[in-house]
Formats: structure tokens, sequence, C-alpha cells
């Protein structure tokens, strides 16, 4: 505590993000990509001219938010961008959900949400997970200021279909439907074609995961024109420049290539299986995912235990010590040469023979 700080800087309690060690470890804790971006990213920073950095960027990012609306079918003006959708969801909290009414978030969920209501002073209804794990969309109270979550949700890995979420639109019309689809590329289906039906839905993704780009931070929104423009007012209030130009090149090249796209989320999809079975033999329940992760409970070993022991063994997972989570473990999809160490040092651990 410093008493330069403001009272409400004193009263925050920020997100921790996952460990980025500085020693050489296997990394499955932070959810990256395995897998390089697309190679015309490369080609962009490879003969990128320096001197355009002299200029400020495009503060539209037209370029890139013409490449995402292509990928999605839908028009330019129902295309936002921000520097990794973390921020995207900063702006779009405070545009939406800044209000007298309570926030509806599953109790299990991105935990950047609570952060955020947090730091705006939002109100949150924190509503649990059904019995197995999935959030619950009948339990959003139809009088809430907003509803936000993630889809397939984080860390659990469970995905709704768009038309479970389309009768959560039908019922729940008078604020912002917020759905986070971080993951939606490795096995989820996303609600962007539910956007013609419902003006109040508005759908976030991230280049971090599905197009291996954690490193240069581009997220975006896809919503009604009169949504993305709640946001642009957040924006040119706040940083009227999120995107570099670099990242703006770059993100245009990643969102182009959509073979690489495809055969990467369709590798990191078999390593998941492959991994699941083996890791089922071994004791442990593994939750059905549709992301790039796997959360599982072990039975035979305490779940900090087998964290520790892995770390000491040179691989990097993720344990939330919190006591709704401290059973679980959280697995991020690498390669398949790095899921055959993790097996084979979970099998060492847990006595199974290979
Ligand atoms: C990783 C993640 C994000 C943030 O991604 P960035 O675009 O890297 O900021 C947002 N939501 C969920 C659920 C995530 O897991």
């Amino acid at each position: 505590m410093s008493q330069f700080w403001s009272p409400a800087v004193r009263a925050l309690t920020p997100y921790v993000p996952g460990e980025q060690p500085r020693e050489k470890l296997i990394k499955l804790n932070t959810n990256e990509n395995p897998y390089p971006p697309a190679p015309g990213v490369a080609e962009v920073l490879r003969e990128y001219a320096i001197d355009r950095l002299r200029l400020y960027p495009d503060p539209g990012a037209h370029a890139l938010r013409e490449a995402i609306a292509r990928h999605h079918d839908v028009a330019v003006e129902q295309v936002f961008v921000g520097n990794g959708s973390d921020e995207v969801l900063a702006l779009a909290f405070k545009a939406f959900f800044e209000r007298d009414e309570a926030l509806a978030v599953p109790t299990i969920s991105y935990s950047f949400y609570p952060v955020y209501c947090d730091f705006y002073g939002i109100t949150m209804n924190r509503l649990p997970l059904t019995e197995a794990l999935e959030v619950d969309l009948d339990a959003f109270p139809t009088d809430s200021g907003g509803v936000v979550f993630a889809n397939p949700n984080a860390p659990t890995g469970h995905a709704h279909s768009r038309e479970a979420i389309a009768g959560l639109l039908e019922r729940y019309t008078e604020r912002v439907v917020l759905v986070d689809e971080a993951y939606v590329d490795f096995g989820g289906e996303s609600v962007v074609p539910l956007l013609a039906r419902f003006p109040n839905l508005l759908v976030t993704g991230t280049f971090s995961k599905s197009r291996s780009l954690a490193g240069l931070r581009i997220g975006y929104a896809i919503g009604s024109p009169e949504l993305i423009d709640g946001l642009n007012r957040v924006k040119d209030s706040f940083n009227s420049y999120p995107l570099d130009s670099i990242a703006i090149a770059a993100g245009v090249a990643a969102m182009q290539d959509d073979e690489h796209f495809r055969a990467c989320c369709n590798a990191v999809i078999a390593t998941r299986e492959r991994t699941r079975a083996a890791l089922e033999q071994a004791d442990i329940q593994v939750l059905p995912s549709c992301t790039n992760f796997l959360f599982v409970r072990p039975r035979s070993i305490d779940a900090e235990a087998l964290f520790t022991g892995l770390r000491e063994r040179g691989i990097l997972v993720r344990f939330f010590d919190k006591p709704s989570l401290n059973q679980f473990l959280r697995i991020s999809i690498g390669t398949d040469d790095e899921m055959d160490q993790l097996i084979d040092a979970i099998y060492a651990m847990t006595g199974v023979n290979a």
C-alpha cells in the first residue's frame, strides 16, 4: 500500500496472469498454441517498411476489421478490435455493464470478469454452474444489468450449442449478452450467426489461442453497429490507437490463412483427445473439452501435489488455489511430443505402467 495511490486503486484486486517462467519449462499453463502463426505473419514482419513506424496507425484498423468481417461473414461496421480480447472486454464492461442492476456472471468462468467488475464498481450476481460443471443458461435472471460468460467456458472446457444460447437470448432482450469465444475454434459452435436476430448480442474473439499470436495482442468483438458504436465511444475516450501498425498488418495475414488455421486447430484437437484417453488410464477424471486445454481431476493423487511434482519434472500446468477449483488442474494442449512427456511424468507419479 502506498500513500500515493488513490483510494480506488488501493481497493483493487488485480488479475494474476499465468506464470511466464524464465527457465526452460514445458509450458502447458496459459493455453498458448504450440504451433507457429501462419507463414504470412513471418513474411509481414520480415518485409515491414520500418519508415511507416513514424506514423500513427489507422485508428479504425480497417484492414484488420475487414479481414475479420470476411472470415465471420459480417459487415465491417460490426467489428471492433483491441489489444487482445482482455482490452475489448475491459471496454465492453464500461460501455454496457456499468449500471445499477447487477451483472450476471457464472461463479466459475474467466477470472478477469470479476476484476473488471471490481475496477468499475459493477455489482455481480454470481450464478453457480450445474452439477456437470456447465454454465446454467436458465439461471440468468431477466432483470440483470447484463450477462457475460465464456463459451466454451474456461477453465472447464464445456460448450453450449448455438441453439441453447439462442434460447437465452430469446428471453433476455433488454441488456447486453456478452459471449466470450476465446476457445470456440477448438470445437465450439460460434454464436456469430445469431447476430442477425439479436441486436443485444456481443461476441468477443482473440488471435491469442487459435491464431498463435498471444504475443501480438489482438482481440475483437462482433455485434450490431450500435454496440460497436458504444465500444468506440469508450475507446475514443481512452486510447484511440489501441492496435499498432505491425499488429494490424500481421493480424490480416493471420486471418487470411484459413488452411494453416484449420490444420493447427485440427492438430490440437487430435492431440487433446489422445491425451484424454491416456490420462484416463491414470485414474484421472477428464472433463469433456471443446477447447485447447483439458480440465482434469486426479483421483489417486492430490491436484496440488501433482502440479508440484510436474513442475519439479519441468512441466508447468495451471493450478487454481481456490476452494472450488483446487481439486482440478488445467492442462493446455501442447505438441504431441510435449504431451508424451506430460503423460510419462504423470504415469511415473501415479504408478501406472505405460
Ligand atoms: C485467453 C482468454 C482471453 C484473453 O485473450 P487475449 O486476447 O489474449 O487478451 C479472454 N477470454 C478468455 C476466456 C480467455 O481464456
